[in-house]
């Protein structure tokens, strides 16, 4: 047996997320320029290159799998690579295969993917309001979204709605989307917005919106009762005693969560970030694509990876501020 992936402060690492190309077709103001520069192909593992390092990954240890990006679902046959990684799950050694996603082309995608394995989605939706949402987005259109997640629960997807709390954008829509996903049995997780992008610059849309003041305003309508649950990552959880659901609270910036860190990121170049809020990066690509047939060069170099993974990051708000500001897209390490 291979020794699983422990990192020097005796985290085992067993969840990977998995960037699967850098391109997306909305533009949301939080996470992308409009006028964004991609990569060229070359640069991007091929997805037999992805198949082999997350098999290797799995190998190791890694139980779950979130493939994301850019918006994932737009990559070019993207749909064979899950099919691909759900042998992984039929061998019992990956527990969850799972993706995030924009929800714009889940009308297409959603039965293809439970048909793979995948059995949860998360789908980042911040607004219910048309106008609103093509503005936060750029690019998208809600209804397109609409019968995305429609598609997606009809399939048998369970979904899980992700929304990054903006001041005077989503505060007003705080009941109306703990409703909407009360109504559909979703649950719902708030992320508080990282200093990434191009943020407060010609939008205006991205201000930062405190999520112990989310928290404050929905106690005044609901009972919170707060769940022991960790996953590992940066969410803390309640449940709702009125509907049932769970809502969940990412925050980067206000807690410090790496204690438990359980992850790592790879983006769709093959380099591999340990930590989301620390710019230290090592390349797998090099020794995936020098050794096609032997595998122990990746092996080394994932090993060689997880030995530097820090004990945790350095944002820091506090001072109103972003200290320890990354100044990569969140697009590129994917979220
Ligand atoms: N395109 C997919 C989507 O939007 O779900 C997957 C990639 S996207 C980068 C992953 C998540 O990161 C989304 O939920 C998005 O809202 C969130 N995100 C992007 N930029 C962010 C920022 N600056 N602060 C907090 N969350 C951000
Ligand atoms: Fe695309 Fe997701 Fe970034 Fe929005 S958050 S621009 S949907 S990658």
């Amino acid at each position: 047996m291979t020794a699983p992936l422990i990192d020097p402060f005796a985290r085992a690492i067993t969840y990977l997320r998995v960037s699967v190309t850098d391109r997306c077709d909305f533009r949301c103001v939080y996470c992308m320029a409009e006028n964004m520069t991609f990569l060229p192909k070359k640069e991007l593992l091929t997805l037999e290159e992805l198949d082999r390092l997350c098999s290797t990954f799995v190998g190791l240890g890694v139980q779950k799998l979130r493939i994301t990006g850019g918006e994932p679902l737009v990559r070019r046959d993207i749909m064979k690579f899950f099919h691909s990684m759900s042998r992984h799950l039929d061998s019992g050694q990956l527990k969850e295969l799972t993706l995030t996603t924009n929800g714009s082309q889940l009308e297409r995608f959603a039965k293809d993917l439970y048909a793979a394995g995948v059995r949860r989605v998360n789908v980042s939706l911040d607004t219910l309001d048309e106008e609103k949402f093509a503005r936060v987005t750029r690019w998208g259109r809600l209804p397109q979204v609409m019968r995305g997640l429609d598609a997606a629960q009809a399939a048998g997807l369970k979904v899980k709605l992700n929304a990054v709390a903006l001041k005077e954008f989503n505060e007003d829509e705080l009941f109306t989307l703990t409703e909407f996903c009360a109504e559909r049995g979703m649950d719902m997780t708030w992320i508080e917005v990282m200093p990434m992008g191009d943020l407060g610059n010609e939008d205006r849309i991205g201000q930062y919106w405190s999520l112990r003041d989310l928290r404050s305003e929905l106690a005044k309508q609901y009972t919170l009762i707060d769940l022991a649950e960790r996953t590992g990552g940066p969410a803390r959880y309640v449940q709702l005693q009125e509907t049932g659901q769970k809502i969940g609270f990412i925050t980067p910036l206000t807690h410090n969560f790496c204690e438990s860190c359980n992850r790592v990121r790879i983006t769709c170049t093959g380099e591999i970030f340990m930590c989301l809020g620390q710019e230290d990066v090592a390349d797998l690509r090099m020794p995936l694509r020098a050794h096609p047939h032997d595998d122990a060069p990746l092996e080394a170099a994932i090993r060689a990876a997880i030995d530097r993974k820090p004990e945790g990051h350095d944002f820091d708000y506090s001072r109103q501020k972003a200290d320890g500001q990354v100044s990569r897209h969140m697009s590129h390490t994917g979220g």
